[in-house]
This record gives C-alpha cells, structure tokens and sequence, in this order.
C-alpha cells in the first residue's frame, strides 16, 4: 500500500504561501509588501439556508474571499464542491490576484465557494442556494467591487442567476457584474472553449519551445469538466492525440488515441460516466491517467493531483496544468529534476480569465465581438505571456513557476507602490 502523504502538503494554501515566499525572496520584494500582499484583503463566512425539495431547510456554508483589489476589482470563480474549505478558497483568491497580473489583465484576485455536492442536488435546489449566496453578497459584488464566474461545480446556469439575482438587487440591468455567462444574457464568444484554448496554446508554445511535433503528440489529461473537455477536443481537432481521458468516475488510457467528440457526447449529452465509455481504453482512476506514456500530461481537475510520493512516475516531456494547484510545492522539486517543461497553472490556465476579461469589457461597453475576433486576442495574450515567462525564467535562472508568481508579485507590488497604501 503506497503511504498517504503528508497531510500538510495537502494544504492549498500553504502550497500557494510557499511558492509567494519563494518568489518574494528572490524579488527581494520589502516586508511591508510583502505582508500586505500576503494575506487576503476580506474573507466573508455565509449560512445560507435553502429549502430543500423535501420540504427541509439546510444551512450550505460558503465564502468570499478577497485577496487583492490592488490593480482592479476581484475576479475569480465561485465552486460548489463538497470538500470546500476557508483555506482552499484562499489559495484559490491568492492564485487569481497572480493569475490576473501574469497575463496583465486589470482585476485583483477573489474566489467563492460553498460546501455542497452539486451533484445530488436538484436545479431548483441549486437555484435557490446561488440566490440567496448571491443576494448575501450584494454589497461585495459589483463590476467595479469583484466580479465571479464558473469554477468547478458551477456553470453558465449558475452564472446566469448570480446576474440575475443581483440586477434584482440594485434594480438594474447589470450583465458584467459576473462571466462565463450564457451568450444570450451578455456572455462572450469563446468564452466556454477559452481555458481549454488557452492550454492548447501553451503546449502549442512549449512543443515550439522543445522543437517538438504536435500531429500525433500524445496527450493525456485528468479532468472532463469545462476544462479538461475543451482542452481535449480543441487539441484533438489541432492535431494532437489524445491518449488519456478521466473525470470524477475514473481514466481510460488507449496509446491508439480516443475520438473526443464521441467522448463528450457519451458523458455530456447521454450523461454516462466516462469509464463506461465504450471507445476503447484501459481503466484505472483518473489520477493513474497523468502517469502514462504520454508527451504531454494536463491535470485539469483539482488541487493536489502531482505529489511529492507520484511525481516521479510523470512520464511526459510537458506538464501543462489546467487546473488551478495540481501540482504540491513538495513535487515541484521532482518534476524540474525530471527535466519536465512545466506550464505551471497560473499561466495554463489563465484562458479562461482573459476572455472573462473580454466578457467585462463587452458587458460594459455593450458591443459584442466575433468568436473569431476573442480567440485571436486571447491568443496575443497567451502567447505574449508565456514568452515573457520563459524569458523571465531563463534571465532569472528560475523555474517556469516561479517566473511567473515573479512577474506577478512585481506587477502588483508596483502598482501598489504607486497607489501607495492608505493607512
Ligand atoms: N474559475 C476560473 C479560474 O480559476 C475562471 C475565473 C474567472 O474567469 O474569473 O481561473
């Protein structure tokens, strides 16, 4: 039986304080910047009590946390999840602050979550419990104050009633107070595919990098949500071969490569879990699938997947992460010694947040753009970033990792040098 790990290396946020320290230090960032940078700015704790479909009422508990507001309003997800805690949403916050000002995007960081399983709950539950979450934020939230969108258990549906809930509030239409909404309600073209555009990007670049092949790159990616899908049949449409597959039920691995589009069909239109999916492949849980013979491995799911104790078993040549902290600070170590190219997640998965930002900007001008027009644009991003990245990493002779919460760090800490602190 391979041991747990230790449980402190499961702390998120602990893994999110590691890396700031890390890269504060050798930003030789001052220690007043560098406390007020450290901790979030507001964290909100909320009861929020829902009428059940039985007739019961429930109290869900949920959170806002606010890290930073310094180079624009809050911007970040809102996630049901069963296992939400105070000190995951707070990690999550601290890592959008990073994310946003990696790809020079003007939002702060924030992150929401409430303790439930979307799952077993019915629309009319789940309706009720993002209204009155949202209505017990109304004062938070604000296109100019923090704006959410979708993380993992939530969706456009959700993001639609956050919209809602909240014009009802300040008795105005108000579409960009959050993204990832649907396209009739002011949501942006190319917002749904954008992470997983945004991740096709970077490996795009990282093979450049490697002067590797992307026609028959094998890849395999844990995660089937918004992410993990887009990213695979994106990337299978641009060439690559998509080798492992996994969501919550399991992974499938087939070296042959899986036909994607009939994978997304099974799972999100005929709802069957994705190990029953009877295209072919070999079973093992879904974290085994980023441990196969692959180029390219894409944790696309949650927190804490690569480990100190599995980190050696990676086989690919790219990881590239779209999910937001799979990797523990512990088994960053074992994956630079591998000599594995990392996309670390604040640059892999920062797709979804740029054209969250396009979303913003179009909400509020009230003129929409092409899908053509978003992704080239989100394409200048990514691609300008992760240049910068790398080029950082390479002057600084530090890993992709830390080059990008470098770039970040400084990027907030000069505009609040700027601002100055009022205090
Ligand atoms: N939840 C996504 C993330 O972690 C999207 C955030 C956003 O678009 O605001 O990046």
């Amino acid at each position: 039986m391979p041991q747990a790990p230790a449980p402190e290396e499961m702390n998120v946020y602990q893994n999110a304080e590691v890396r700031f320290e890390v890269a504060a230090q050798k930003l030789g960032l001052e220690q007043g910047l560098y406390r007020y940078l450290k901790y979030p700015s507001k964290e909100v704790t909320l009861y929020i009590p829902v009428g059940l479909d039985n007739g019961q009422l429930e109290i869900f508990v949920g959170y806002r946390v606010l890290h930073s507001t310094v180079r624009g309003p809050g911007k970040g997800g809102i996630r049901f999840a069963p296992d939400v805690t105070l000190d995951e949403v707070r990690a999550l916050a601290t890592w959008m602050t990073w994310k946003c000002a990696v790809v020079n995007i003007p939002f702060g960081g924030a992150k929401g979550g409430v303790i439930c399983d979307p799952r077993k709950m019915s629309r009319g539950e789940l309706e009720r419990l993002t209204r009155r979450y949202t209505a017990e934020l109304s004062e938070w939230l604000g296109p100019e104050r923090d704006v959410p969108a979708p993380d993992v258990g939530t969706s456009e549906q959700t993001m639609a009633w956050v919209m809602d809930t909240y014009a009802m509030h300040v008795r105005q239409a108000t579409t960009a107070v959050v993204t990832g909404k649907p396209i009739e309600l002011g949501g942006s073209a190319g917002r749904r595919e954008a992470t997983g555009r945004g991740v096709m990007i970077c490996c795009d670049k990282a093979l450049e990098k490697l002067r590797m092949k992307r026609d028959g790159c094998r890849v395999a990616i844990q995660g089937f949500g918004n992410v993990g899908s887009m990213a695979a049949k994106l990337m299978q449409e641009a060439g690559y071969k998509i080798v492992g597959l996994a969501d919550i039920s399991g992974g499938l691995y087939n070296e042959k490569g899986f036909e994607v589009g009939k994978a997304i069909d099974w799972v999100y239109n005929q709802k069957k879990s994705l190990t029953d999916y009877p295209g072919g492949g070999t079973k093992m849980s879904a974290r085994d699938v980023l441990f196969q013979p692959c180029d390219i491995a894409i944790p696309a799911a949650i927190e804490n997947q690569i480990t100190e104790q599995n980190a050696k078993n990676v086989q690919a040549r790219v990881l590239c992460e779209g999910a937001n902290g799979p990797t523990t600070w512990q088994a960053d170590a074992i994956i630079e010694s591998k000599g594995i190219f990392t996309v670390p997640d604040i640059l892999g998965n920062a797709g979804g947040v740029t054209v969250s930002y396009f979303e913003w900007v179009q909400d509020r001008q009230g003129f929409f753009w092409r899908e053509q027009e978003v992704n080239e644009r989100l394409y200048d991003v990514m691609t300008h970033t992760f240049d910068q990245v790398v080029r950082y990493a390479e002057t600084h002779k530090v890993n992709n990792r830390i080059a990008a919460y470098m770039l970040a760090i400084d990027r907030v800490a000069s505009a609040l040098k700027l601002r100055g602190i009022y205090a």
